[in-house]
């Protein structure tokens, strides 16, 4: 394999990230390559589905010019502090310069025990391999800022869990993989200069118009207000927002227990682990907060000589959050409802039909596209409440057809739940079928595809998967 690799996050020195090769496998196979994103790299797709690429996706060889390694990083779990935990089952081989000129990661991940792994075993099962595989590329088909997937293969070996499950190893690429944890790492260990690295880095990395500390986490902020009003705008609940998984590009990372919503409930949890609803549906926007303080406090070390006038700026950019939310969210949701301009009074209406969609439990994603594709169709019990939000609506269009715009924002299809425990299980039982054609009807979610119908309906009484796994 010919990757011409530059990797610039091995040159920043030891204190990033430790050497690590991936560990090999007995007999890995291929299950998918996305031809797309392996062009947009300016890879040979053709060669990565060879028995040399596969070796590669592995981990059993390592290609030329990567420098494999274990990052570093820190992180908050559920608000409490953990100063140490760093790539745990992932190695980045590598980076290139794909062909919008933009430097991507490749990175493998459940390649084996790194320097960070604790008790882990450094593996990942197909579970979560496949899952991830095919909700990134989703995000990404929605235009949501998101890691990729390049390839997953399976490795031939067992993984214990809860029981034996094969194991696999998902190709992630991504802006890059640093964290809001990468720069709290450094800061718990009063290691300034490796701060001031960091940031210089990731400024000329991700937002080279920033001029220093504060205006990155100025531009960090920025960028997490859009990515969860998309997020909110899908009914996507990330389930595990720990400042380790939020990474500072403002790409969505870590899909671990993840889930989009069937039936809308704003206080919706999916995760096991997520006892409190720390991470629930309706307070992603606050928890982003939470963790941009974070970052702000992280950084404050090198904010300047004048440390309350720096306490005060980064303060009135976490105050700023809400009113930026606020906007983003307002980008998202009008042009589902075919709001093509900005009008007061728009909030509202746009609550009002959150409102009768949670009080009726309707499905989040069928609701909004029944206003354009069915529009007979009740989904709520209030009717007569229904009809009162319509007559409002329809004054606010002015008399114009709304589904262009609608039609283009609300998906008709999302990787439900069930969907997705459906096609791990045939994965686990030999069947991929299922799987690749969940990833292909989700490359055009916009589309209203007549032989795809089953894939629009909700799960029944006996699919609803009512808890989502860290799984590993
Ligand atoms: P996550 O919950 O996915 O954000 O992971 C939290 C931490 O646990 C990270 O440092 C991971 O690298 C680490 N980790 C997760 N699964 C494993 C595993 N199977 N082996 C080793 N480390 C792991
Ligand atoms: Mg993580
Ligand atoms: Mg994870």
């Amino acid at each position: 394999m010919n990757i011409p690799f530059d990797n610039s996050y091995a040159r920043l020195g030891p204190s990033f990230s430790a050497p690590q090769l991936p560990t090999p496998v007995a007999a890995p196979a291929l299950i998918a390559v996305n031809g797309d994103l392996a062009a947009e790299l300016g890879l040979d797709a053709a060669a990565l589905r060879t028995p040399e690429g596969l070796a590669m996706l592995a981990g059993n060889t390592v290609p030329d010019g990567a420098n494999p390694l274990a990052q570093a990083y820190a992180g908050h779990q559920f608000g409490g502090f953990s100063p140490q935990l760093g790539d745990g089952r992932a190695v980045l081989l590598g980076e290139v310069i794909d062909q919008h000129g933009n430097r991507r990661d490749i990175q493998l991940k459940g390649a084996g025990r790194t320097p960070f792994s604790r008790r882990g075993d450094g593996r990942s099962w197909l579970g979560p391999v496949l899952r991830e595989y095919i909700v990134s590329e989703a995000m990404h088909a929605y235009g949501v800022p998101t890691t990729r997937a390049l390839a997953a293969v399976s490795t031939g070996e067992r993984v214990q869990r809860e029981k034996g499950y094969p194991g696999g190893i998902l190709t992630r690429v991504a802006a890059s993989h640093i964290r809001v944890g990468t720069f709290q790492f450094f800061a718990a260990r009063n290691d300034g200069e490796s701060l001031r690295t960091l940031t210089d880095y990731v400024i000329k990395r991700h937002y080279p118009d920033a001029d220093g500390p504060m205006e990155l986490l100025r531009a960090v902020s920025a960028a997490q207000a859009r990515l969860i009003a998309q997020w909110m705008g899908l009914g996507f609940i990330h389930g595990v927002m720990n400042t380790d998984n939020m990474a500072v590009s403002g790409e969505t990372i870590d899909y671990g227990p993840c889930a989009f919503m069937d039936d809308y409930d704003p206080n919706k949890v999916f995760s096991s682990i997520d006892q409190m609803g720390r991470y629930a549906f309706n307070r992603q926007a606050d928890i982003a907060v939470w963790n941009i303080a974070q970052l702000g406090s992280a950084l404050l070390p090198i904010m300047g000589r004048d440390e309350q006038a720096a306490i005060d700026e980064a303060t009135s950019i976490l105050h700023g959050f809400p009113d930026l939310f606020k906007a983003e969210w307002l980008s998202v949701f009008r042009p589902k409802l075919g709001l093509w301009d900005a009008q007061d009074g728009d909030a509202e209406l746009i609550h009002g039909f959150l409102d009768l969609m949670s009080a009726g439990a309707a499905d989040y994603t069928n609701s909004f596209r029944a206003l354009t594709d069915d529009p007979a169709q009740t989904l709520f019990a209030d009717r007569a409440g229904f009809d009162a939000w319509k007559t409002r609506w329809k004054a606010r269009l002015q008399g114009a057809d709304p589904a262009p715009l609608m039609q283009q924002h609300n998906p008709v299809l999302i990787p439900r739940n069930h969907q997705i425990e459906h096609l791990i299980q045939a994965a686990v039982d030999g069947d991929y079928a299922p799987f690749h054609r969940l990833n292909a009807a989700l490359m055009h979610p916009y589309a209203d595809d007549p032989g795809l119908k089953d894939l629009r309906q909700p799960p029944r009484e006996d699919e609803v998967v009512h808890r989502t796994f860290c799984g590993t």
